[in-house]
């Protein structure tokens, strides 16, 4: 019997290579905005220059940090409220789109979102604040962004390393979308078209870094990947990666990168459903071999040591992820089993081992 309650948000979406100047412009005029606060690093001064001379009055917050500190989100709040702001313009990848939600959490003002990553921040109701190292993460409709656009050119200056990641980021929305606690057969029908085009447009990337071609697709990925996750909510390893970004202070995309095969490798046979659905999207006989090939032709990265996590670090981290992964999480878990994850994803050893069949004696 097919029963389940699905919410969609209401999002105007664009996508169009070379066009985002134009569609910025014209999503300024046609919401008779008047006073846009900008929020884009220094990497986008270029175009951030460039949507600001259409504009009849305009400022610019630069300071952007990882996982959005509550300093820095004080400061922006400040800005836009002392210039009465009327919208958002973010341009940048997920930090930058997370400091546009924060003004948006506590003002209401709407934002028009233009990522240049594959982060996916840009279409959840998802935001995320840090405060004396806890990353504390919420939903609210006001930081919904109202657009999005979509420019693949504004990808194209991503490093391979940092695309492939960050894809990787994207493609674990996909996989944490099958079992995380509000799954539904919508999610994961985006999650499995979601994988099929972040795989090809990731491998495109990497064999030609010159071909828009690898990062349309990647980002058609993207946004079916966060329709999902923000829909399903957040599983064991979005639990697990926020615990290591937001303490830690690992780098959010490598992060992803590494921890997503050990988290698949422990739930994957615990529903077979879904590791069939992950084989069928990565057309491999099943979910972690089909990721792990695809890690490997990514050159992604391998180990959270060689990202900055002390081993001495791992049972407080352990106990932090403890207390954040649902208790929906389709294979049972207790302290012991998130310190193997942990322990295996820092010294990069098998992912199979934790799966069940690796774990049977
Ligand atoms: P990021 O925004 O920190 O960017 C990583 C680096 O890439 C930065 O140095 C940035 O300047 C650079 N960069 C960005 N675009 C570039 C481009 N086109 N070319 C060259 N360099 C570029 O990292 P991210 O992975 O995009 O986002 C991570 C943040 O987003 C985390 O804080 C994470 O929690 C958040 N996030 C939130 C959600 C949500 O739903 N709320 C979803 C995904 C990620």
């Amino acid at each position: 019997m097919l029963g389940f309650v699905h919410e969609t948000l209401g999002q105007r979406v664009r996508f169009g290579t070379g066009t985002a100047r134009e569609a910025v412009r014209e999503e300024i005029g046609l919401r008779g905005a008047h006073r846009v606060l900008v929020v884009s690093g220094n990497r986008e001064t270029g175009l951030t220059d460039d949507v600001a001379k259409g504009l009849a009055d305009s400022i610019r917050f630069s300071e952007i940090v990882q996982h959005v500190p509550i300093a820095s989100a004080e400061r922006a709040r400040k800005v836009a409220s002392e210039f009465s702001a009327d919208l958002i313009v973010c341009i940048g990848g997920g930090s930058t789109t997370g400091l546009a939600k924060a003004v948006a959490l506590t003002t209401g003002i709407p934002i028009v979102a233009v990522p240049t990553t594959f982060a996916g921040s840009e279409a959840t109701n998802v935001w995320g604040l840090t405060e004396a190292s806890r990353k504390a993460t919420g939903v609210d409709p006001r930081v919904l962004p109202s657009v999005v656009i979509y420019d693949a050119e504004l990808t194209m200056s991503l490093p391979v390393d940092l695309a492939a990641s960050s894809g990787l980021n994207a493609l674990a929305h996909c996989v944490d979308s099958l079992w995380a606690p509000r799954t539904d057969p919508i999610n994961q029908a985006l999650a499995v078209e979601g994988i099929r085009a972040l795989s090809s447009g990731l491998r495109g990337i990497v064999a030609d870094p010159t071909a828009v071609g690898g990062y349309e697709s990647a980002l058609f990925g993207t946004y079916l990947s966060a329709v999902a996750f923000a829909s399903s909510g957040s599983g064991m390893h979005h639990k697990i990666c926020h615990v290591l970004g937001g303490t830690f202070n690992l780098p959010h995309a490598p992060t992803h990168a590494i921890v997503l095969p050990y988290v698949t490798a422990f739930n994957a046979e615990a529903v077979p459903v879904a590791n069939a659905r992950l084989a069928a999207a990565f057309g491999s006989l099943d979910g972690l071999s089909g990721l792990e090939a695809l890690r490997t032709d990514l050159s992604a990265p391998r180990s959270l040591a060689s990202i900055g996590l002390k081993e001495s670090d791992i049972p407080h981290a352990a106990e932090l992820c403890l207390a954040a992964i649902p208790r929906s999480n389709p294979r049972p878990f207790g302290l012991a089993d998130v310190e193997r994850i942990l322990t295996a994803a820092w010294a990069g050893s098998p992912a199979v081992e934790l799966s069940e069949k690796g774990n049977a004696p």
